[in-house]
């Protein structure tokens, strides 16, 4: 058996109780799993920070000192540890907020420690769950040359003794006895010239434990390659291997219902950029081939159009069509507008959400198999076992990054030959991240928003302006515009949260006395009935101020409201708060978002806000929100499951992805199938490594 391959358990130092905790806390089965488990930084110990010399936030910082108080303290019934940290030029705070019966079992007021960590704000500068080792004299010979790796943890590792520095210790016994042919050389010789990387045994000993920058360097200019190259391969593979496997309903017609709806009901020009959209679907759907295509466009661009029109194709050709959004409002609102839209065209058109009555939702499950419905509009609902189609050919799903793989993965099943596929998002995603993340779908691009749309002026307002911006709100409504109010309600249990909310409402509906405003209220704890009766006040006017929280945030369309005022604006991230200011700016009329914060704003939050102010284009903030929040958290990336990069930064290793992408490129073109002989431990690898995923992402 491969050295690698063996199970965690036998390598010493390990044993029966470690292993058990080092699957279940890291996943690490085999000690090709430890191997792969990389530091996340490195400690340079002949690098101290001196305490006095931290002025702000988000500072990493590495410390020596000792540690003079520790007190366990309590605030909202939550158990704090905060120990006062001190050397010579000054002292800082090192607080916990978990695992607390571990720290006080591990340090001690007096003893000397290296603290590592970032520092944070919270009324003053702090370090929140550092990392913290005792100097000990044998200890401090050890490690004082080189970069100290250093692991990310948990607290139960911790308690088995396994924290950043026991799993060092094991990586250093597991790398001692690797040999080189323990691990194979995959990139093609030629590939590994050109760039001179460094063979793959000794880039794994220099990640773990490099002597110098140099070494480091030399090992992450490799393995972040490696990594986005065999990501870039898999993708393209997966793509070629749909384009060859996939057939696709090919739909001919056009001079049916579509004819009739551009020429008779199209209320507007369209954009040259629906345009250009509406023909790459039209080629896709002549091809023979299945579409698998993502439409990306800002808020506002107009892609409803699209999907309506998309959907006719289908249409014309005697295929049945399905439209899904994540909300009920948005199903709800989609169907009004499908429905207006579509008025004397003869079309059955049918709704289907969760709140549907048993009763109605069998006819609508009836008429569905039948063929009778054309078009089916609905939430997740729709994608349930229970649904069957006589013949669906058109899927759309609306604001897709909010869907999992697994449930889009059903709409394939809905139909004998797989349905063509149309995902649509408003989030914009940077390039870089598109290429890596939907390396499988075709992408189309509205680049451009209707005509006659007015740049939305954007303010950060605080508290003490609350007057003033009541006073605006006033004048707006006066002018018969109308406005939405939004509060953070991120978690729906979060009681804090419920409570501003109603709190808020409360006194809005003070500060904007009836008769003369009316005021309603939008929250996902309400029924569906209430919340329906709400929003259709709004929309027709009825109210003029809509006190919401985020579920208005995807998709909602009152062009008449004209003010987006957003409270603790701090705490949305920052496509949030683009998809929110996309509410307004939707009519004729001049629009305005105000961001109302605190006045203590951390760095990144600043940031956000002055983002927003500064630009509305989405591809901008998208940069920014990947720069502040790493690809990791961009919204959609999460569930893609397609994106697990464990050294690559996709804000920062454009370059390496480029060349990565370029590589994988010449290589499939060169040779698809990877029957040359210079290719053949990649192959090797990838049929070892990529069992059954094939299946599993011929998903959008
Ligand atoms: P989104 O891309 O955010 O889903 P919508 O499809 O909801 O945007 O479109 C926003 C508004 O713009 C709608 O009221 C729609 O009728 C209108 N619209 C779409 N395309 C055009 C166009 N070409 N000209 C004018 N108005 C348009
Ligand atoms: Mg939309």
């Amino acid at each position: 058996m491969n050295y690698l391959d063996k199970q965690i358990e036998y390598l010493k130092g390990v044993g029966p109780q470690r292993a058990e905790s080092l699957q279940k806390e890291l996943g690490v089965f085999t000690f090709r799993d430890l191997l792969l488990y990389y530091p996340f930084r490195y400690v340079d110990k002949t690098k101290i920070t001196p305490i006095k010399s931290i002025l702000s936030e988000g500072e990493s910082v590495f410390l020596r000192g000792k540690i003079v108080r520790i007190t366990p303290v309590t605030i909202n019934n939550r158990k704090h540890l905060v120990a006062v940290f001190k050397d010579s030029t000054g002292s800082i705070e090192l607080r916990w907020f978990a695992g607390i019966q571990w720290i006080l079992k591990t340090i001690k007021e007096g003893n000397e420690y290296f603290v590592y960590g970032k520092t944070a704000f919270f009324k003053r500068i702090f370090i929140s769950h550092p990392e913290i080792e005792l100097i000990s004299e044998e200890g401090e010979e050890k490690t004082s040359s080189g970069l100290q790796p250093v692991y990310p943890s948990t607290e139960k590792l911790k308690s088995k003794f396994l924290d950043s520095r026991g799993i060092a210790k094991l990586t250093k016994t597991l790398i001692s006895g690797l040999n080189n042919n323990d691990v194979e050389e995959i990139l093609p010789q030629r590939v590994v010239s050109k760039y001179k990387f460094i063979n793959p045994h000794q880039a794994f000993q220099q990640i773990h434990f490099p002597e110098n920058d140099k070494q480091m360097n030399e090992a992450l200019e490799r393995l972040k390659f490696e990594e986005l190259f065999l990501t870039q391969i898999r993708m393209m593979g997966i793509k070629m291997q749909r384009h060859q496997e996939t057939k696709g309903i090919v739909l001919t017609y056009i001079n049916g219902r579509f004819d009739l709806f551009f020429k008779q009901k199209l209320q507007f020009e369209l954009t040259n950029a629906q345009k250009k959209v509406l023909k790459e679907i039209r080629k896709d759907v002549l091809s023979g081939k299945q579409m698998n295509r993502l439409l990306q466009g800002d808020v506002g661009s107009g892609k409803t159009i699209v999907a309506l029109m998309t959907m006719l194709m289908a249409i014309d050709n005697g295929f049945q069509t399905c439209l899904m959004a994540p909300t009920e409002i948005l199903a709800q609102q989609h169907f009004t507008t499908l429905t207006e839209s579509l008025s004397g065209l003869d079309l059955e058109i049918a709704l289907l959400t969760g709140s549907i009555k048993k009763s109605q939702r069998s006819e609508i499950l009836e008429n569905l198999k039948t063929g009778k419905t054309q078009i089916l509009i609905g939430t997740h609902a729709l994608i349930e076992e229970t649904v069957v189609f006589k013949n669906l050919g058109m899927a759309v799903i609306d604001e897709q990054h909010r869907f999992g793989v697994a449930q889009r993965a059903k709409l394939w099943k809905k139909n004998d030959i797989v349905p063509h596929i149309l995902v649509m998002t408003a989030t914009p995603i940077p390039r870089t991240l598109a290429m890596t993340l939907y390396g499988d779908l075709d992408v189309s691009v509205i680049d451009e928003l209707p005509p006659g749309r007015k740049n939305i002026i954007t303010v950060h307002r605080t508290d003490s302006d609350r007057l003033r911006v009541f006073g605006f709100l006033k004048e707006e409504i006066r002018k018969g515009r109308q406005v939405y109010i939004v509060y953070p309600l991120i978690e729906e249990s979060e009681k804090q949260d419920y409570k501003d909310l109603i709190d808020g409402h409360e006194s809005i509906r003070r500060d904007f006395p009836m008769p003369e405003f009316l005021t309603g209220i939008l929250h996902g704890r309400m029924k569906s009935a209430d919340k329906d009766y709400e929003m259709k006040r709004f929309v027709k006017g009825e109210s003029n101020i809509m006190v919401a929280t985020t579920v208005i945030e995807v998709g909602v369309n009152v062009p008449n409201a004209s003010v987006m005022v957003i409270e603790s604006a701090e705490r949305f991230g920052l496509a949030q708060l683009h998809q929110l200011r996309g509410r307004v700016g939707r009519g004729g009329e001049q629009s305005y978002c105000i961001l109302m914060t605190h006045t203590n704003l951390s760095a990144d939050a600043r940031k956000r806000i002055k983002t927003m102010c500064d630009t509305q284009d989405g591809f901008i903030i998208a940069e920014v929100d990947l720069e502040l929040r790493g690809p990791g958290n961009i919204e959609g990336t999460q569930q893609s499951g397609s994106l697990e990069l464990k050294l690559a930064d996709l804000g920062k290793d454009l370059k390496i992805l480029s060349e990565a992408k370029t590589t994988a490129e010449e290589i499939l073109t060169d040779d698809p199938l990877l029957q040359k002989q210079l290719n053949s431990s990649l192959k090797k690898y990838l049929l070892k490594n990529i069992k059954g995923e094939f299946s599993w992402n011929m998903i959008s």
